[in-house]
């Protein structure tokens, strides 16, 4: 049986993969930061039906001794670095939170693999955000970066450590750059859940209107569990490397808006308003991906469509909110 040890497990792609490593019959041991909040840690989890066949250990990215101690109880044949400050608009009031947690805590992710279990293979969560203000019209593997906020400024330490690590010392390490990947588990703080959930609301009388940021930017939209997939293939290939996940179709939050509006038959223009308090310091305003290598190399693509996603995203959203009544 091969053992997994996830960083992030709480979190939406955690959880997706915990899905995934089990159903291909893995030990799966996610890494629990206590929180205050301790009561709904597991949410997702439990949402997939797999809280109790994940064992949570104790630890924290920021300490590399419960790294350490962590992998030497789990002894993980793959390793999956997901956790991370991942909203983008606290960076910027959490800067250097967001730079211990998602830089220096990957730095201490990888030591702790290479001191206690350098066979191990390790996945690190790059970001898309890394290319920022975009320096090509598609963005590839070989595209220059360019980070736009203090997250993205963290996940670039992150990355280039994970290249080092595998240029220094030969460490099995990849580095998966994805594209904004969503589903009915992603955070409520995120544009595209924001949306459906207030979709959700509206259409069942519990809110009358939806602030919002910036609606010119675009995304390469794709679903997390396709994501989660590419992460596992990475780490199946002979050699490690890096490689772009992405649909190759971008849209703007505007049209998001109007397509997860629709799915109920409502307007997005007769409730969207826009409040200036969701713009950023620094926008990224476009992020188009080419998934060309990942398709090529490990057969990859991204199948749940954009307009299947909202459905999926709204009818969760529904539901969830039918059944607090
Ligand atoms: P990001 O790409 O990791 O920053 O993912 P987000 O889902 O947080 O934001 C995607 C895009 O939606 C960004 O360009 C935001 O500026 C834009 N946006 C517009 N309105 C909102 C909003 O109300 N909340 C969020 N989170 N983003 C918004």
């Amino acid at each position: 049986m091969k053992r997994a040890l996830i960083t992030g497990v709480t979190g939406q792609d955690g959880a997706y993969l915990s899905q995934l490593l089990l159903g291909k019959g893995y030990k799966v041991y996610g890494l629990l930061r206590r929180s205050a909040s301790a009561d709904v840690v597991g949410e997702r989890l439990r949402w997939l039906g797999i809280l109790d066949e994940v064992e949570l250990v104790d630890g924290n990215l920021t300490d590399i001794s419960s790294l350490i101690r962590v992998i030497q109880q789990s002894e993980p044949d793959e390793v999956y670095n997901l956790g991370a400050q991942s909203f983008v608009k606290a960076s910027w009031n959490q800067p250097l939170l967001t730079g211990n947690v998602t830089a220096i805590g990957a730095g201490n992710m990888l030591e702790a693999v290479r001191l206690v279990r350098p066979q191990a293979r390790f996945y690190q969560a790059s970001s898309s955000e890394m290319y920022g203000l975009i320096q090509e019209a598609h963005q590839n593997e070989k595209t220059p970066f360019y980070p736009r906020s203090p997250y993205a400024v963290a996940k670039l330490y992150a990355h280039w450590l994970t290249v080092n690590y595998r240029e220094s010392f030969g460490l099995h390490a990849s580095s998966g750059i994805l594209f904004n990947h969503e589903s009915p588990l992603r955070g409520i703080e995120f544009v595209t859940r924001k949306v459906t959930d207030a979709v959700a609301r509206i259409k069942l009388g519990l809110a009358r209107e939806l602030p919002m940021g910036n609606l010119d930017a675009t995304r390469d939209w794709g679903h997390a569990r396709d994501y989660v997939r590419g992460m596992w293939l990475m780490l199946q290939q002979d050699t490690p490397d890096d490689y772009v996940l992405a649909t190759g179709r971008t849209v703007s939050v505007r049209e998001f808006c109007r397509l997860a509006f629709a799915h109920v038959g409502l307007n997005y223009q007769d409730y969207v308003r826009v409040d200036p308090a969701f713009l950023r310091p620094a926008e990224v305003d476009v992020l188009l991906g080419d998934p060309a290598k990942a398709k090529q190399a490990l057969g990859w693509s991204a199948d749940v469509t954009l307009e299947q996603l909202v459905a999926e995203m709204v009818e969760a959203d529904l539901a969830r909110h039918t059944a607090r009544g």
